[in-house]
Formats: C-alpha cells, structure tokens, sequence
C-alpha cells in the first residue's frame, strides 16, 4: 500500500498560496526552497522577480500550489507598475498569504501598506533568521504580536538554509480546504520550459552587471529543440537591452561577459531539463521597451 491510498479524498487538502512582501526579503528563494529545485530567479539585487512564477508541492495528504511574487515597491514607470499589480492581484485569488519579512528589519511601511490589504488567511514568514542572534529573532517574534488578529501563525525561517520551510508547509495545510490534486504530482511548476531558461538567464544578468543595466533587460527564448537521438536541447535565446552601450557591456570584452553568463545559465538549465544544453545567446536593442506596455506584454511581465 502506497502513502496515497491512506488518504481518504475527503481528507486531501489542495490550494492556492500567494508568496508576498517587499524586494529582496527571500520570496523566491522561499519558493525554490519548497519545491525542492530552483525554479525560480534569485539575486541580491531587489525586483529580480518581474511576474508571478508557479510552484508546486506535492505530499501525500495535500497540493500546494505557491505564486512567487514581484516585490511590493513603490513604482517608478510602466515595468514595475506591471509588477505590483501583478503582486497584488494574486491576492485575491489565492486561498492562504504568505508575508515574507526579514528578521533584521522586519517591519516598514511596505508591509503596513502589505497588512492592510490582506483579506485572505494569512501566514507571516520571518526569513533570514540564520542572521540574527536569537535574542534578536524572539524580539522581533513579539514585536509582531503586534499585528496579532492580522497572522494565523507566525513562522520563522531560513530559506537559504532550508530551516523551518516543513514547518510553514504543515501549518499551510491546516488551513487549506478539502480540495482536488490540481497538477501530476511529480510537476514542480506550470511556467513553460522557455520561460524558466529565460529566467535564468536573466538572473544570470542581475548577479554580473551593475546599476541600471539589470533593470533594462529582458529575454527572450527563441528555440528550444530537442536534438533527435541524442540527450541534447539547443536553445537560442535573446537579450534585449535599451542602449547600444549596454550591449557593449553584456557582451564584454572578447565576448567574455556573455560567455559568463551563457555558461552559468546552461548549468542551472541543464540541471532543471535534466538533460545536456546547447545554449545560444544574441544581444540586441530595443530601444526604451521597459516604458513600452506592448512591449512589456510581450515580454510576459
Ligand atoms: P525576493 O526579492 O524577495 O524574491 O528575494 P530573493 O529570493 O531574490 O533573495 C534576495 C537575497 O536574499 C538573495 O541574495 C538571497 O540569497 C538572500 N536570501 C534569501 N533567503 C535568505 C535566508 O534565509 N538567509 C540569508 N542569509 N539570505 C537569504
Ligand atoms: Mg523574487
């Protein structure tokens, strides 16, 4: 007898669970963290995440389908006021919230203005708790009885070091409804194949260039060819960026610049498509697209 068949369909919990709170807190880090794989762009740079990216849980007595986030930030131009409504409008849609903070800095304005919209259940992740002594992480745990009637729980975590991320999951399912298995259990997200390998590109970018240039850029997939009879895919991607001089440095000198980010994104591709990569990239401009909505759209932010 397989763990499945002791669940009985009137006790299988299934949902829908929104990853929100302000740039650079840890959400998709979280998100990556729970589906047990990266999925999901990470930088130490805010607004990485420009849509809502999907990950999929699967235990025996429950689904839990995560949507990753765009940070909540104040926007400056039509990118990231994409990205916001984007953020907020999984609020209603989902059946438990989870707001991610920081044990450093745990509260600010974003996150009032966050709580104040909240009118789903909600869970409230302290993250990063592997950087604050444990004085520290028990004043911020009361500091946030505060908001108590806000939060059903409050649970602290390190999504980098897996720590407390069973916990959330368990306490999750407590207050999702009886529900039906959305997805196969072995799929981890619904973003196409393309999408995730233009992410991880892109991330590749956030983590080597500087200032505006992460901002200014976007990708595009445009092959994605399994090679008959062998265990290999070609794909041939675009960068597009706003200005000449940033083409300039994305390629690098000699090309090394792109060469870098080409041969760190293949390793996170090859690792989620399980299979050896052909990766191909081209670098060309688009002139002001980040002020462009049809742009944007077709972008898929
Ligand atoms: P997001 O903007 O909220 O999606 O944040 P990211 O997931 O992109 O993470 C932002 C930065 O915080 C990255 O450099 C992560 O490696 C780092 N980070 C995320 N979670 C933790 C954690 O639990 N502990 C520590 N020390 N760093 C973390
Ligand atoms: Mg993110």
């Amino acid at each position: 007898m397989n763990d499945e068949s002791k669940v009985r369909p009137d006790e299988y919990r299934s949902g829908f669970v929104s990853i929100i709170g302000r740039p650079n807190v840890g959400k998709s880090t979280l998100l990556n963290s729970i589906v047990g794989e990266k999925i999901a762009a990470v930088s130490h740079k805010p607004n990485t995440t420009r849509n809502r990216i999907t990950g999929i849980r699967s235990r025996p007595d429950a689904q839990l389908v995560f949507l990753d986030t765009p940070g909540i930030h104040k926007p400056r131009g039509a990118l990231n006021k994409a990205m916001v409504h984007t953020a907020f409008d999984t609020l209603n849609e989902v059946d438990v919230v989870v707001l991610v903070v920081e044990a450093k800095s745990p509260f600010g304005h974003g996150d009032d203005y966050i709580i104040d919209r909240l009118t789903k259940p909600s869970v409230l992740v302290i993250n990063k708790i592997d950087t604050v002594k444990k004085p520290a992480l028990l004043k911020v745990m009361s500091d946030s009885q505060s908001y108590s009637g806000k939060f059903m729980e409050v649970v602290p975590t390190s999504a980098l070091k897996n720590d407390g991320v069973e916990e959330l999951i368990g306490i999750i399912i407590n207050h999702l409804p009886v529900g039906p298995r959305y997805f196969p259990e072995e799929m981890i997200t619904d973003q196409p194949e393309r999408f995730i390998v233009s992410e991880f590109i892109r991330e590749k970018i956030f983590n080597l260039t500087y200032e505006e240039i992460p901002y200014k850029t976007a990708v595009k997939v445009q092959e994605f060819n399994e090679v008959p009879g062998k265990d290999l895919i070609r794909i041939s991607a675009e960068i597009y960026v706003e200005r000449h001089n940033h083409k300039v440095i994305i390629i690098g000198k000699k090309g090394e610049m792109l060469k870098r980010i080409g041969s760190l994104a293949r390793e996170d591709i090859e690792r989620i498509l399980n299979s050896k990569v052909y990766l191909e990239l081209w670098v060309k401009v688009k002139g002001k697209w980040t002020t462009k909505t049809g742009i944007i759209n077709e972008f898929g932010y």
